[in-house]
């Protein structure tokens, strides 16, 4: 008779958050038979309070949803980002993209966390005979045996897989129990963010102002109820932020219009503040035997650019990539030849963009007279120079370079 607490499936994932759940779609969408465990029960991971953050969904991430069902459940939840301003604190100069600028594709879609959460957990549902999810239960420990992984429950029960995922996000207690070292630094930074509701329409423009203490971004969410929205990233000093987010609401909110600056009309504050410490991270490597990185887990990075989940998507879509090749061919999916593949493929392109935000971050978050005067330089050429401006372009919206199958057009 078959042991209930031993389940037996291809894929464990570890962390039901944004990228796990996306791989976990994107697995059992390709019939590969997958778990899910996450600590937290889904259901509370879905509300206003849980996580106020909305992601700028770059078009690949887009392209990946898509393929695998999850953005038919996003409904009309996404607002697209049809145009990019960024400027230099009151500099009159700044970058300026439009979508029109290279394609009918827009620049990517804003959507709230808590919606991105809950269409894949609509989508889960749809796959329920290859998806199993097991929430919340905590995980103790992983083990190997030569042909095996076995994940252990804090209750006693166990999944059999060929390969356990981590997207634990950047606290990943597998990766820590594994021995990977994890390189990085924190950011003397502080976002904290909040949704806005205002007179003027956005126009489906993302605004990003960089101010001394750090980016100050304004992003285009879709209308609620007849109030225009927008949701709120500003990046203070770490030394500075508590004292912001005391205030009560009617400050709060004088500070944020002094640096929204008037041209979206009258605010309102729409919902609880939150508030996250911000620091890159980076693990020296993203396979060890039957143990995969995946997301935060693998690489934290500063959200300047809005690229941390983005860059989790392309990790969700080359691994689902390289186990359904393996698993056509009839291969152990954990196969170190696979995983390889997976573990190049990822591995300089998150590390190319953490460095990337690093140097943006730096570079930005000052008022020192010589570097604004560069750095303005720089924008003033990108913005009147094309063929750079539409490269730029088309990174941030990750469409260029080795794209899995799952991302391309
Ligand atoms: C202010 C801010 C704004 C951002 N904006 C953007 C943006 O616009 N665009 C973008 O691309 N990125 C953005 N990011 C980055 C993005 O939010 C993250 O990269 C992304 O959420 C990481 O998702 P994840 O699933 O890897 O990890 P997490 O979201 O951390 O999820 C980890 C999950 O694992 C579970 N878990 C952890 N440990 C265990 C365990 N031992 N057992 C069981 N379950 C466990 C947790 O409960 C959680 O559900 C932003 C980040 C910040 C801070």
């Amino acid at each position: 008779m078959p042991d209930s607490r031993v389940a037996q499936v291809e894929v464990a994932i570890v962390g039901a958050g944004l990228v796990g759940s996306t791989l976990a779609c994107a697995l059992a969408a390709h019939g590969v038979k997958t778990a899910l465990v996450d600590r937290l029960d889904p259901r509370a991971m879905t509300t206003d309070r849980f996580d106020g953050r909305a992601s700028a969904v770059a078009a690949s991430g887009q392209r990946l949803l898509r393929a695998i069902g999850v953005w038919p459940h996003l409904e009309n939840r996404g607002e697209p980002i049809r145009e990019i301003r960024v400027s230099d604190g009151d500099a009159p100069l700044f970058l300026h993209y439009a979508y029109t600028d290279v394609g009918d594709e827009f620049l990517g879609t804003m959507a709230e966390n808590r919606f991105l959460r809950a269409a894949t957990f609509a989508r889960m549902a749809e796959l329920e005979g290859k998806l199993h999810l097991i929430a919340p239960a905590a995980v103790s420990h992983m083990s190997e045996t030569t042909d095996a992984a076995v994940l252990h429950l804090a209750d006693g029960r166990e999944i059999k897989a060929s390969m356990v995922v981590t997207a634990e996000g950047r606290e990943s207690k597998l990766r820590d129990q594994a021995g990977i070292a994890v390189t990085g630094w924190t950011y003397p930074q502080i976002a904290i963010v909040a949704t806005i509701g205002h007179e003027k329409p956005h126009r489906g423009i993302a605004h990003e102002r960089f101010l001394p203490a750090g980016p100050f971004a304004i992003l285009p969410l879709p209308d609620d109820a007849g109030v225009h929205r927008s949701s709120l990233v500003w990046t203070e000093r770490a030394d500075a932020a508590g004292a912001y987010l005391a205030l009560n609401d009617a400050h709060f909110l004088a500070e944020i219009d002094e640096r929204v600056g008037g041209f979206l009309g009258k605010l309102s504050l729409i919902g609880p503040r939150f508030s996250h410490p911000l620091g890159l991270q980076f693990a020296q490597v993203y396979v060890k035997g039957r143990l995969v990185l995946a997301g935060d887990a693998a690489h934290g990075i500063h959200p300047i650019a809005g690229q941390g989940l983005n860059l989790g998507y392309r990790d969700v879509a080359a691994l689902t990539e390289v186990i359904v090749d393996a698993k056509r061919l009839g291969l152990d999916i954990a196969n170190p030849d696979a995983l390889g593949r997976y573990e190049r493929w990822r591995r300089a392109d998150n590390l190319m963009m953490a460095g990337v935000t690093d140097v943006l971050n730096r570079l930005f978050s000052n008022d020192v007279g010589p570097i604004k005067a560069v750095r303005d330089l720089g924008l003033a050429i990108i913005n009147r120079v094309p063929p750079l401006k539409r490269r730029f372009m088309r990174h941030a919206m990750g469409t260029v370079g080795d794209l899995p199958r799952l991302m391309r057009s």
